[in-house]
């Protein structure tokens, strides 16, 4: 526990040299194998921070910390795990950075993901895919993949992520590990590199129930920088909520359309969730086939705005430098970005022309709000709602990348939420033939830290799965 580390720092149980050294030695022996990061710091850099903040105290005083590599750290390269930012240093950090450093916390290093955090697989990296330390022929989920492998490995015990549609959960998921989605406008999207703005946010991962709340705890909060933040502060206190008479509502349409061991394992923990004294039903989310296309035109149509600026000229890759400015645009950024960044350039820029604007993109937007008035309806009836995070077992490395609609599909469970403005929770379920399966758990908007609470009854209760590390087997 994070608490706890903090004290032994403080204390000097444990000396920030052996704490330092821990995490680099692990690092240098297993990261040539999982390739979670894209960028790790100077072993002395972060030894005189981590003393120096074991100093001056905060919450995370010392604790080393992994940010997803499309989160803005002020002097640390920010990629976004393309080709187009390979260089770029950021003058600035994102909102969430200066809270966390306010607090003493220590960036260790700048993880993989997907390009632009398109993809659901880490594969789409310029850096080349993470591979996940359960099964290192596996994928750890995408797109905050390296958080996720960090986070299983034992590189860390915190890392930020980002889900624009399941980028935290699936990778929580597929590690074995905890993530949260926060409610829209509860944590400050300043210094996030943009790919859908309606649909993304910042959020915590963690090895446990109780320090995924006490990252949220710190990273949430109003930000001038950020309009789209709530100008409310969550009064956080981190305790078990007992799941007895809690209502759950099981979205059995989608747990049907999951996986046959996906499904078995998640039976399981509900069937245990009603032994416990858990209230449950089964439900449906009226719409839920129309999610993922709705979901895919309003993120695409985001993208393809959002990534204009990379023009070579203001921002990004500019190795072409002469002659006429269409031909110098469309080569640097024919260059830079990757195949899958370019589908979305391409799909968005369709979708948002005259004509079709009205009929896909009017057309998502609706969806998305039918599927907003079907979520509230069912939290009359249900306190929480539960399915699996992922629809199937993490796959294989080269699985899916090269089909795109069956990698798209992956995210059915996970958009919801991202579409629905609501907070959703992924928490390890199980194994199946060692491969890690997640359960999902989505609340009413701005229930984040009920949902904390009650992961964490089901951790301590009910599965008994936490701080969990990979036996990487190389
Ligand atoms: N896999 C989804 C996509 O590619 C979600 C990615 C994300 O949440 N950043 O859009």
């Amino acid at each position: 526990m994070i608490v706890e580390l903090v004290n032994d720092l403080k204390n000097k149980n444990l000396e920030a040299e052996e704490y330092v050294e821990r995490t680099y030695e692990k690092i240098g022996k297993y990261d040539k194998y999982t390739n979670a990061f894209i960028t790790i710091r100077s072993k002395e850099e972060i030894l005189r921070e981590v003393k120096e903040n074991i100093n001056k105290g905060g919450k995370l005083a010392g604790i080393l910390i992994a940010i997803k590599d499309n989160i803005s750290t002020k002097g640390i390269r920010t990629t976004c795990a393309s080709k187009m930012l390979e260089d770029y240093i950021p003058p600035y950090d994102a909102t969430v950075i200066e809270k966390l450093k306010k607090e003493g916390a220590v960036i260790v290093g700048k993880t993989n993901m997907d390009e632009f955090a398109m993809g659901s697989t880490t594969e789409t990296s310029y850096f080349g895919p993470t591979r996940n330390p359960w099964n290192l022929e596996r994928t750890p989920g995408g797109s905050s993949g390296g958080s996720g492998a960090a986070l299983a490995a034992g590189y860390v015990e915190l890392a930020l992520g980002s889900d624009t549609g399941g980028s935290i959960r699936a990778p929580a998921a597929y590690n074995a590990t905890f993530g949260l989605k926060p409610s829209y406008g509860t944590v400050s999207r300043f210094g996030l590199v943009a790919y859908a703005n309606s649909l993304e946010q910042i959020g915590p991962m963690a090895r446990n129930a109780e320090d995924l709340g006490l990252l949220f705890s710190i990273i949430a909060g109003p930000d001038d920088k950020d309009a789209t933040t709530l100008d409310l502060s969550l009064n956080f206190e981190f305790k078990e909520q007992n799941v007895k008479s809690v209502r759950i509502g099981i979205l059995s349409d989608i747990l049907e359309m999951s996986e046959k061991p996906v499904s078995g394992v998640i039976k399981d923990v509900i069937d245990k969730l009603s032994s416990e004294g858990a209230l449950i039903e089964d439900t449906k989310l009226g719409n839920a086939e129309y999610a993922l296309p709705a979901y895919y035109i309003i993120a695409m149509s985001e993208a393809s705005s959002n990534l204009a600026r990379y023009d070579g000229v203001r921002y990004g890759y500019s190795k072409y430098m002469e002659g006429n400015w269409r031909e110098v645009y469309a080569k640097n950024r024919g260059e830079a970005f990757g195949i899958e960044v370019k589908r979305r350039i391409l799909l968005g820029s369709f979708i948002l022309s005259a004509g079709y604007y009205e009929e896909f993109y009017l057309k998502a937007l609706k969806v998305r709000n039918l599927i907003k008035k079907s979520l509230d309806e069912l939290f009359t009836k249900y306190d929480i709602l539960v399915s699996p995070t992922m629809p199937i077992l993490p796959p294989k490395i080269g699985e899916v990348i090269n089909d795109p609609v069956r990698m798209y599909a992956m995210d059915l469970n996970t958009v919801i939420a991202n579409l629905a403005a609501i907070p959703a929770l992924s928490l390890p379920a199980g194994f199946y033939n060692d491969l890690p399966i997640g359960l999902q758990l989505m609340g009413k908007y701005l229930s984040d830290i009920y949902l904390i609470n009650i992961s964490s009854y089901i951790e301590r209760n009910v599965t008994k799965l936490y701080n969990l590390t990979a036996p990487i087997k190389i």
